[in-house]
């Protein structure tokens, strides 16, 4: 059962998966010195980031779990991406109101849109959520009930809780914040997934997260991070979102790694913690960068210990937010 928007392709599109191709195919010196940065339990993880090759091909066909499509971050090993190795083209950090530079607030001025997965009402309103809306290249459900821990903490409740703590680091930072619904004045259902694209378009956001959570088989574990395909049809054109989005997505999974300490996801993404996918309303319809976070798999009770422990979900919104203050060059 698909419980989830942000769920695997289905089976059938598993025989599209591109043969995992080693993301250390080429050597630098580099290596040693990053290695020697990061921790030891993350050494594979920034070993591979930083040596990734291959170049982004978006011509492929899209539902493909694709590698790393550049080697630009090292923000694993640095955090917030002010190490030595920082070229994206970010723009520089916007002054502050007074006109200053303010080291402790890099995200002033900018508009941060999260969109926590699914909604805990979801549940009883199974009517208006099936309801199908426009996603340009398709329609679908308007959203879905998310998926649970054995226990029955719902993914929703997880992703509200990840991303309240999410705005109050990115608020810390400067930020203008916008969540897709909010607990404190919570709806009873939704939104649509047409609706949760539209208000990160409206905000003009810089960048735009949806936190979710996994619902897999046990033994299946880890997070991956889902980046728009290409995809042009009725209201969705993603030409212009498909290069920051990855590169948005490489710093967030990047860096979420390294706070929470969890590995990129065992069961797809070929190890690299980043999936494209060409099905989600979300991102097909957003025209500002905008990824996906599955932070794990709520039916592994490994993976699951985690997701209900209070304090995991703030290393998990420490690492997202180090990731967007990368990405915005702060
Ligand atoms: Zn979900």
């Amino acid at each position: 059962m698909r419980y989830d928007e942000s769920s695997p392709p289905p089976p059938e599109s598993s025989s599209s998966v591109s043969p995992d191709r080693p993301w250390y195919t080429r050597r630098s010196t580099l290596v040693v010195a990053v290695a020697a940065l990061a921790p030891a339990c993350l050494a594979g993880w920034v070993l591979t980031e930083v040596l990734g090759g291959g170049a982004s091909d978006d011509s492929r066909p899209p539902r493909i779990v694709m590698p790393l499509a550049s080697s630009s971050h090292v923000s694993a090993s640095t955090g917030t991406g002010t190490g030595p190795a920082s070229p994206a083209p970010s723009p520089a950090p916007r002054a502050t109101p007074g006109g200053t530079p303010d080291a402790a607030r890099p995200l002033a001025g900018r508009t941060v849109v999260i969109d926590p997965g699914h909604n805990p009402g979801n549940f009883k309103h199974t009517a208006e959520i099936d309801r199908q809306v426009d996603i340009g290249t398709n329609r679908k459900e308007c959203d879905t009930t998310g998926t649970t821990t054995n226990s029955g903490y719902m993914e929703a409740e997880f992703t509200m809780d990840v991303s309240q703590r999410l705005r109050t680091v990115l608020e810390a930072k400067g930020a203008k914040v916008v969540l897709t619904h909010d607990a404190a004045k919570e709806r009873p259902f939704g939104p649509c997934i047409d609706e949760r694209a539209r208000i990160g378009n409206e905000a003009a956001a810089d960048a735009v997260v949806s936190v979710h959570a996994d619902g897999v088989s046990a033994g299946n574990r880890g997070f991956h991070v889902i980046l728009p395909a290409r995809v042009k049809g009725g209201g969705a054109d993603t030409a212009k979102i498909i290069d920051p989005s990855r590169r948005l997505g490489e710093r967030i999974a990047g860096n979420f790694a390294r706070t929470t300490g969890s590995a990129p996801a065992n069961y797809l993404g070929s190890g690299t913690g980043l999936v494209v996918r060409d099905d989600l309303g979300g991102l097909n319809l957003s025209t500002r960068p905008k990824v996906f976070i599955e932070c794990g798999n709520m039916r592994d009770a490994k993976d699951a210990a985690q997701l209900t422990s209070p304090e995991w979900r703030q290393k998990a919104a420490q690492g997202i937010a180090d990731g967007i203050v990368g990405f915005l060059g702060g």
